[in-house]
């Protein structure tokens, strides 16, 4: 049987490091050895005997080195399984089995990244065809055939084929065929890499005639960006290696970060929106990867119109009053936020944007005069983005870190009233509108860097503790935004006189120090004091709050306030402290050894609990 035969390697090699060592080793060890041109040439050079694979393909190379050993002598020798028919099949058409394939492909990347760079047609001739074949027919009949495509493993051949007297073992015949299998992926990563910057790319496209460009906007893969999230990370991009990009840039020019945080917060704005039957719109205010604010259309008070600074731009419409609460949130957070909404940009909430200091949009359409206002923002650099809502990310996902990928299935739970079903607590009473700003937080803390504890009230969320090692700090950290923001509804603080010509932004530091207390600390006496007193009409400046003030105040919230937690709260500690901030309904997983004692101090306080059996973590 064809089988039988003295064993055949066959070697095609850019990279010739090693290379004579080892053809020595195998000539040595009784191989036949088979070469393409340049391979073949080298060793020979060297005083070897090799043959050329043209000797067995009866086909000289051709088209310039184009086609070098794709022939079916070639690859039916590499293809043959260790079967009679496949035997047979070799015997009728005189083809010799091959045992070996050492094969590395032409140098693409180094190409492509040559200063100045490559003319298209001059990375085209670097695009392997005959060497990524030879690799993948090997690497398939792993079973009996070895295929080497890292000259550091000749000499681990070597050994296990001349130990094994002409075998290797089954685990090296597997190890080097998953090497070549990844060899041939990364080699494609690249040229699909290349040419999609090329000929898809945003950029591409932008330079395209007129004539063309309209269809071909919806085709942009590839989007480069300057850098990434910081100036000196480059080069950076952003791409899809299926479909299209599902978002268009109308207008300014994305950074890293702010797809990051664009495409986090349509994620959940999106997915808010329909947690609700009908869909309610919803908005979220995003700053470094997690929600500033986030929250659903609901009508703003007289209260809520002054506390969200938005007077003046005339009736809200739902999804205008959604932006202007998710703004409200934590007006200090939310400057210069990237901004999400589920629903269409109309001139309200345009209005209500242009005043405010922000560094982008993204949502799923723009009536033309909201657009217009948009773009006259920041000199015209303001980042305008268009998403697809009809798209449907890959359910498995992947990152790299510090160069290991990490994949994972794409956080695809779905919350929305079916969520907070099981109460545990004695107050069994979640109202409509608890059961909303429940759906709210939770759906936040999905988007928030963890851990993470999200207040809400009146359909927005108020205080979002983030990215804080204990759950506790994020309790407390959430706790004194969620209370900073119900100060800042004090008549006191509505009634502040502003002196005229002070900034929106400039108001919102001076009544954050002034809720918070900050301003009143002994050692801010001095020029911060100053300044701040500064900000009101002479003869105004405010006095603080007293405790007694503070404690009417929070009487009125008390028990109205939901809270959601990403994790279980693994101490009683957390209940006691956004209680105080008027907590009244709680929704976290199970899972803590002290459960018990968690439910056993919402129900000191009466508040309702809720066990979600859903862990939100986000990293
Ligand atoms: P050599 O230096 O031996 O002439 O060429 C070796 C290179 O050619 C290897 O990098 C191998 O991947 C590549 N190669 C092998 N067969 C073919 C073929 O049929 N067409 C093309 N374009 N490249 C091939």
């Amino acid at each position: 049987m064809a089988f039988e035969q003295q064993p055949i390697a066959l070697l095609s090699v850019y990279d010739k490091a090693g290379l004579l060592d080892f053809a020595k080793g195998l000539a040595d060890a009784g191989v036949r050895l088979l070469g393409s041109g340049g391979t073949a040439k080298a060793i020979r050079n060297a005083g070897m005997t090799i043959e050329d694979v043209s000797d067995i393909t009866k086909a000289p190379e051709m088209l310039g080195g184009r086609v070098k050993t794709l022939h079916p002598a070639v690859h039916g020798g590499i293809l043959a399984r260790n079967i009679p028919s496949d035997a047979a099949d070799l015997d009728a058409q005189k083809i010799a089995p091959i045992s070996v394939v050492v094969c590395n492909l032409y140098p693409f990347n180094e190409t492509i990244a040559r200063i100045p760079p490559p003319s298209i047609p001059e990375a085209v001739e670097e695009v392997d065809i005959g060497g990524v074949t030879l690799l993948r027919a090997a690497a398939k009949n792993h079973d009996r055939v070895v295929i080497l495509s890292d000259p550091k493993d000749y000499p681990e051949f070597l050994a296990q084929w001349k130990a094994g007297n002409g075998q290797v073992s089954d685990e090296f015949r597997q190890r080097m065929a998953v090497k070549a299998f990844s060899h041939t992926a990364a080699y494609d990563t690249s040229i699909s890499n290349y040419f999609r910057r090329q000929y898809v790319s945003a950029d591409a496209i932008a330079a395209a005639p007129a004539d063309q460009k309209a269809a071909l906007t919806e085709r942009a893969q590839q989007l480069t960006l300057r850098y990434g999230a910081n100036p000196h990370q480059k080069p950076a991009q952003a791409y899809v290696t299926e479909g299209t990009l599902p978002f268009s840039v109308l207008s300014g020019s994305p950074g890293y970060i702010n797809l990051l945080d664009a495409l986090n917060s349509y994620a959940l704005v999106h997915e808010l929106s329909r947690a609700f039957t009908p869909n309610k719109a919803a908005a979220a205010s995003f700053k470094h990867v997690s929600p500033a604010g986030a929250a659903v259309e609901t009508k703003l008070s007289e209260t809520d119109v002054k506390v969200f600074d938005v007077d003046g731009v005339g009736e809200l419409s739902p999804i205008a009053s959604a932006y202007a609460r998710a703004r409200g949130a934590d007006r200090m957070s939310s400057f210069g936020d990237f901004i999400a909404l589920s629903h269409t940009c109309d001139v309200p909430t345009a209005k209500i944007i242009s005043r405010e200091v922000s560094d982008g949009i993204i949502a799923p359409g723009y009536e033309p005069e909201a657009l217009d206002i948009l773009r006259k923002k920041k000199g015209g650099k303001y980042c305008v983005l268009q998403m697809d809502p009809s798209y449907i990310p890959a359910l498995q996902e992947a990152r790299q870190v510090y160069g290991i990928t990490l994949e994972q299935r794409r956080n695809d739970a779905k919350i929305d009233a079916s969520t907070f079903g099981n109460i545990v607590s004695k107050n069994k009473n979640l109202s409509p509108e608890a059961l909303t700003d429940l759906i709210v937080a939770t759906t936040a803390l999905k988007y928030t860097q963890s851990n993470s504890v999200c207040f809400a009230y009146n359909g927005g969320t108020i205080g979002l503790g983030a990215g804080q090692q204990s759950r506790i700090h994020c309790t407390r950290l959430a706790g004194s935004k969620a209370d900073a923001w119900w100060l800042r509804h004090h008549p006191r603080v509505l009634a502040f006189q502003w002196r005229k010509g002070i900034k929106r932004a400039d108001r919102a530091n001076g009544t954050d120090v002034f809720v918070t207390g900050e301003i009143f600390d002994a050692d801010a006496q001095g020029s911060e004091r100053k300044e701040w007193e500064s900000l009101f009409e002479a003869g105004q400046v405010p006095a603080p709050l007293s405790a007694d003030e503070k404690k009417q105040w929070f009487a009125e919230i008390r028990g109205k306030v939901s809270l959601s937690s990403d994790a279980f709260f693994p101490f009683p500690d957390n209940v006691w402290r956004a209680t105080r901030s008027g907590v009244g309904h709680f929704a976290a997983p199970s899972g803590s050894v002290m459960d018990a004692k968690v439910i056993e101090t919402a129900d000191e306080d009466n508040a309702v609990y809720v066990f979600t059996d859903l862990r939100l973590f986000t990293h």
